[in-house]
């Protein structure tokens, strides 16, 4: 997807100190897209006081919703996209020539590196109607564009909780997807009645989002809306739920850069994103072609006339 906000601020995050285990909560905010067709997003990364988790940068939750998603050419710099479908399949087309359907419990995994652009449509008769979108910041120096899509995921099953492990690792079980810092994501199926407590990375931050049910984290409720931010410093998850629930699990080792994120670029400074909306709109060989759609491509918005000042991050 791309980031669909039509009037994009331009956002500092500012790497800070984490101070140990926190439960806390951040609301999702509704970005919508514009146009007649009245499509939103739920976004809870990043958040003003919160602007990494590890090094996921950005999570968007499209639907669920009757409306395909219909998501034109457009760039990306510095950061992985990780596309989730929860119901639905998509399509996604990539300036590297990938080509691909993928559906529930798949994961398609772009790393941008310099440039690349992509499209995702929803197809067929079983057009994507509620997925996620997160990216993950690349570590400065990752040059090369890649494209990776993986059909079979670990399973790790604990008490009734059965993670589908996207990428990194969790408790000993790993994904194949490549990671370039050291991060989970995963998906967790929590059955109603289920006690778990998952082993995790004192060193780690950790943030949940349910998607459906109700769940409890550390002995507090959550309910689907807000992200819940745990912290460092934490050597167990304990998970519980009275009835069935899907929620997300992020995490990973404090992002120890600055960025500064702003459409669908993260970067190192102002410069580097004016330099790389300059590239996109004269059609740069930076960010290559996607097959398919003639002209048609999300040309970027415009640069914000402020300059935004560091945020601090708590
Ligand atoms: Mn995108």
């Amino acid at each position: 997807m791309s980031n669909v906000d039509s009037n994009p601020t331009e956002t500092l995050c500012a790497s800070a100190a984490p101070g140990g285990a926190v439960a806390e909560l951040f609301p999702a905010r509704e970005v919508p897209l514009g146009g007649v067709r009245g499509i939103s997003v739920q976004r809870v990364l990043p958040q003003r006081a919160l602007p990494t988790v590890g090094a996921w940068c950005f999570f968007d939750q499209f639907g669920p919703q009757r409306d395909d998603m219909r998501v034109l050419p457009h760039p990306h710099t510095g950061l992985q996209t990780v596309t989730w479908p929860l119901i639905g399949e998509i399509r996604h087309r990539d300036s590297l020539g990938s080509d691909v359907l993928i559906r529930p419990g798949q994961l398609n995994l772009m790393t941008a590196g310099p440039g690349i652009a992509h499209s995702e449509f929803s197809i067929g008769d079983k057009p994507m109607q509620h997925g996620l979108q997160l990216w993950v910041a690349l570590p400065s120096g990752t040059v090369i564009p890649t494209f990776e899509q993986h059909t079979e995921l670990p399973l790790y099953e604990n008490g009734g909780l059965r993670a589908t492990i996207i990428i990194g690792s969790l408790d000993g079980a790993t994904s194949p997807a490549t990671a370039h810092t050291p991060i989970v994501g995963a998906q967790l199926d929590i059955a109603r009645g289920s006690v778990s407590a998952i082993p995790v990375r004192p060193d780690f931050e950790y943030a949940i989002l349910v998607i459906t049910g109700n769940i409890a984290v550390a002995g507090a409720p959550l309910a689907a809306g807000p992200l819940l931010y745990l912290g460092t410093g934490r050597t167990e998850l304990a998970i519980s739920a009275s009835e069935d629930a899907r929620a997300i699990l992020l995490g990973g080792e404090p992002f120890p850069d600055e960025l500064v994120m702003w459409w669908n670029f993260v970067a190192r400074s102002h410069e580097e994103i004016v330099k790389a909306r300059d590239d996109w709109e004269s059609g740069s060989q930076r960010f290559g072609i996607v097959d398919g759609h003639g002209s048609d491509r999300i040309p970027a918005p415009p640069i914000p006339a402020v300059r935004l000042t560091p945020r601090r991050r708590r």
